[in-house]
């Protein structure tokens, strides 16, 4: 469709006036969007309408620069997500972006919902605290359960919707 090429275009030019703007970072695409600070590197996908790949490079780029490296759980997860946002936002008024609060907020509810779903019990359904990064124990039936330790990948970013400008 020409209208993808066409935005497919002007988010290639974004990338390009970024990757100008922060030569400390690589920005390449690939098949999930993310932020590697093991090879300094931000992913972005092209599968996607030009406001989220905005939005989505805006995001990664934030979590560059403050340097989000791990966590120690699923908590602070959310906490530095909250953080990778707000400075997405204060960068995108620079480059005439701006990232509404309900696209924050949307993107903030995927990760509580699965925060939600790995801190329920799988015994007795009740809601608990994490006892580290890969385990959940009960305190009410004891069970102990394994989670696989969270990334800094946005989840079910298809079901988020965005008005288009
Ligand atoms: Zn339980
Ligand atoms: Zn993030």
């Amino acid at each position: 469709m020409g209208a993808t090429t066409l935005s497919n275009n002007r988010a290639k030019t974004f990338v390009a006036r970024l990757s100008g703007d922060y030569p400390d970072f690589k920005f390449r695409a690939g098949r999930e969007e993310h932020w590697s600070p093991q090879s300094n590197t931000i992913t972005f996908t092209l599968d996607q309408n030009e406001q989220q790949l905005c939005f989505g490079l805006l995001h990664e780029l934030a979590h560059a620069l403050l340097g989000h490296a791990n966590y120690k759980g699923d908590f602070e997860l959310i906490k530095l997500e909250a953080q990778a946002w707000e400075l997405a936002s204060t960068i995108g008024k620079k480059y005439s972006i701006e990232i509404t609060e309900d696209h924050i907020q949307a993107c903030l509810d995927t990760y509580r919902d699965w925060l939600h779903r790995r801190s329920t019990c799988p015994t007795c359904a009740m809601h608990v605290l994490q006892r580290d990064t890969t385990t959940y124990q009960c305190f009410n039936c004891q069970s102990i359960w394994q989670v696989s330790s969270g990334r800094f990948v946005r989840p079910y970013r298809k079901t988020i919707k965005i008005k288009h400008v």
